[in-house]
Formats: C-alpha cells, sequence, structure tokens
C-alpha cells in the first residue's frame, strides 16, 4: 500500500514552519523525528487531564495515570513481541538502557572474559562496554568492517570464543545507515552462550523488531527516533536475564521491603525502575507506536528505501560528492562529503537554505578515522519527506559547491 504522503505531513505541525524564511526540509531525522499531533495530542491530555504519580496512589488521578502507563507497556511489547510484559522496562532512552545492561554485568564478568562490539558503534555503544571492561579486567574486541560500511562477518567468527560473555551491535549504523546482520550474529554469539544487546536506536523508525524471532538477549530503543517525546525509551530483556542483573539504581518504586539492615527488591519490571518515572513519556511513546502501526512498517520501509535510491542518485552525480556507507543492506540516510570542503561548512549553508542536516561524527569517531574524515554532511529520511524536499537538499549542496570552492 502506498503511503499518502500529503495527508501524513498534515500530521506533523513543525513542516510548516520556515527556516531562515524557507520552507522547513528535515533531513536529521536519525537524529531525532518530528511529533505528530495525536502523540502532542497524547502529552496536552495527560498534564491537562490526568497528571500524577503512578503505581501508589489510592486516588483516581493516579490510578488513571498508572493505567495508560501500563497501558502504554502493554502496547510496547505487542509492538516487539516480547513474551511477557515484564520484559519490558522504561528507561529514559537508549543510552540508559546500555548503560543498565552494563553496569548489571560488572558483578557477572571476570578477567579474561571478552565483550565483543562492532566497528559501527555509537559512542553509546562503546563507552560504557569500555567503563565495564575497566571495572571487570574484561577486554573489548571489535568486527572490523569494510570500505562500504559492512561488517566483516568471518573476522567476526575469528574473534568469538569461549571466552566471549557478550556481543554488542546496533542494529542499524546512526552515521551510514548500514543493516546489520544481527541475525547471523545472534546465533553464532550464542553457539557460544554469549548474551546479545542490540541497540535499536536506528532500527525502531524503520522497521518492527521481533524479540522473540531474533532470540535477541536485551534490545534497546529510544521514544524521540520514532515519532514520541525525548528522555524516555525501552529496554527489552529476556526474563532470566533480567532476574539474574542486580538493579542499575536503588530508590521508590524498586523495592519490596527496606530496612536499615536489608533491602529486598521489588519484582519485574519495576526492580529497573527507581524513582517516578517519565509517566507522561511513556504514555506517549505508546501513542507514536500507535500512530507508526497505523501507518505501517512495511509502507514506510518501501517509501523511505524510494526516498533513499532517489537522493543516492541525484547526490551522486554532483561531481567531487562521495557517499560513506554504500551497502545494499541501508536504511534512508545518506552521509556524505563534498571533496575538499568541511561538512560543517556545508551545514551551515544549508541551514541558511531551511534545509536541516546533521554534520559531524555522528558520535561515532572510530568510523570517522576508518574513512579518514573529520566527519560528514547527514541527510536521514523519514516517512513524512518528499522527493520535491530531496530536491531541495540537492540544489543546496550545489550552491553549497559553488560558494565554498
Ligand atoms: N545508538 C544509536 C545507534 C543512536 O543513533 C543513538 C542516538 N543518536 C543512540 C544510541 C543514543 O540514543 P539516545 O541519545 O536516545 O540515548
Amino acid at each position: 500500500m502506498s503511503l499518502n504522503i500529503e495527508n501524513i505531513r498534515k500530521d506533523f505541525p513543525i513542516l510548516n514552519r520556515q527556516v531562515n524564511g524557507k520552507p522547513l526540509v528535515y533531513f536529521d531525522n536519525a537524529a531525532t523525528s518530528q511529533t505528530p499531533q495525536q502523540v502532542i495530542d497524547c502529552i496536552v491530555d495527560y498534564y491537562s487531564g490526568y497528571n500524577a504519580n503512578i503505581h501508589r496512589g489510592v486516588h483516581t488521578l493516579s490510578q488513571e495515570a498508572t493505567d495508560k502507563y501500563e497501558e502504554a507497556r502493554l502496547k510496547i511489547q505487542a509492538h516487539f513481541n516480547a513474551k511477557k510484559t515484564h520484559e519490558i522496562i522504561f528507561t529514559s532512552g537508549t543510552t540508559h538502557g546500555i548503560n543498565l545492561i552494563a553496569n548489571g554485568f560488572s558483578s557477572l564478568l571476570k578477567k579474561d572474559d571478552e565483550i565483543i562490539v562492532s566497528a559501527l558503534e555509537h559512542h553509546s555503544n562503546i563507552v560504557p562496554w569500555q567503563m565495564l571492561c575497566e571495572r571487570t579486567g574484561a577486554t573489548l574486541k571489535v568486527i572490523p568492517m569494510n570500505q562500504d560500511g559492512e561488517l566483516v562477518m568471518s573476522e567476526f567468527d575469528k574473534l568469538l570464543s569461549q571466552n566471549t560473555k557478550l556481543v554488542f551491535v546496533n542494529h542499524i549504523s546512526n552515521a551510514l545507515g548500514t543493516i546489520n546482520p544481527i541475525e547471523a550474529i545472534i546465533e553464532k554469539a550464542h553457539q557460544f552462550d554469549a548474551a546479545v544487546l542490540v541497540d535499536g536506536a536506528q532500527a525502531c523508525p524503520h522497521i518492527k523488531p521481533d524479540v522473540q524471532a531474533l532470540d535477541v538477549d536485551f534490545y534497546v530503543a529510544s521514544a524521540h527516533k520514532m515519532c514520541g517525546p525525548t528522555g524516555v525509551g525501552i529496554l527489552y530483556g529476556k526474563e532470566k536475564w533480567l532476574n539474574l542483573l542486580p538493579p542499575y539504581q536503588g530508590g521508590g518504586e524498586m523495592i519490596a521491603e527496606v530496612t536499615f539492615e536489608r533491602t529486598t527488591y521489588a519484582d519485574l519490571p519495576h526492580k529497573f525502575e527507581a524513582g517516578t518515572p517519565n509517566i507522561c513519556g511513556g504514555i506517549a511513546f505508546g501513542a507514536a507506536i500507535d500512530y507508526m502501526n497505523a501507518i505501517g512498517f512495511d509502507a514506510i520501509a518501501n517509501y523511505e528505501h524510494e526516498l533513499l535510491e532517489y537522493a543516492t542518485e541525484k547526490l551522486l552525480a554532483i561531481d567531487g560528492l562521495k557517499i560513506y556507507g554504500t551497502s545494499k543492506h541501508k536504511t534512508s540516510v545518506v552521509s556524505f562529503n563534498l571533496e575538499g570542503i568541511h561538512p560543517y561548512d556545508v551545514g551551515t549553508i544549508l541551514d541558511k537554505l531551511g534545509i536541516a542536516v546533521r554534520t559531524g561524527h555522528h558520535c561515532a569517531q572510530p568510523i570517522m578515522d576508518f574513512f579518514k574524515i573529520p566527519g560528514t554532511v547527514r541527510a536521514s529520511f523519514a516517512f513524512y519527506n518528499t522527493k520535491e524536499e530531496i530536491d531541495a537538499l540537492v540544489a543546496g549542496v550545489k550552491k553549497a559547491q559553488m560558494m565554498l570552492s
């Protein structure tokens, strides 16, 4: 089924605004997506109708807020196809989810254990593991990538051993858009009884992951990349792992009983949800998932692929433009540079034309080091973008090239 883009765009009030006197062209979707009116309404309804703290209150507002928050958890469970509702932990986002797991494994790892990450990771999937290695004496190993920005799976095979305890990889690279072969990675890691965490921050805006079919141990995502608000996300974990790991933070909500001598912890999911959560954010995350599912992930993926092919062809026609991340398995991200021109300068001129792109290392410095570049210009497309907007980008890049050469 094809998408009615004109109607979809009406759902996003921000797309009507002007930037520097030009209609906004928003191509920074990999950093954060825009918010449809349905999600904005949900946030307004919460604060104007039933704002209250959850789980503890006997009063009506608290019960209404608790019901809506737990309804959102059920929606998220269904979306990710988790077996059990309590395998969904609300977090403040992908970074929080990764740190929660890295912290939990502090007590499970020992010297000589090995952790494998990929060369394509966001800093949030590198630094917590380095910190974990410092705490435990474990060693970090890296699956290398090739010139297309794809992981070299034969090298992964060589890294795996009886010492491998954890494997962490992103589902889709934020810097290049490469879709990683996570099915094969999970299967191979499991042959060595290693747990696998997949960072789904960039995948969830484009595809619907099925955590049971993937047989993944942990999967993390952020709502703000998929039409939801910032400051909320989820960690999916297999029940057996979540029961094994110690809590990340102590506080209210996560206890069964507290005395000064000893505290016992609450059952899942509350064991990992200390303190007052982002209640409104969690509920709005549920609304964002409803919104995206109503549009349909197959239709979204097909349309975004069309945008990717269109943009790739038009941009490559510009002399001196090089695209980084040339895998056939990629999502709607085009990371590029103009020969002899700094990406920041291109981004600044595009902004003057109302076009929002990201420039820099995209929190993935090892990828930039691999290509020996300071950064790239990254245009990332969502299902509400159009080919006309891509034409504006291409014209803007040509203008930047003319002005800066
Ligand atoms: N991993 C990847 C692949 C990302 O793209 C991002 C966000 N740029 C993150 C992790 C971190 O997400 P958040 O800032 O929402 O915690």
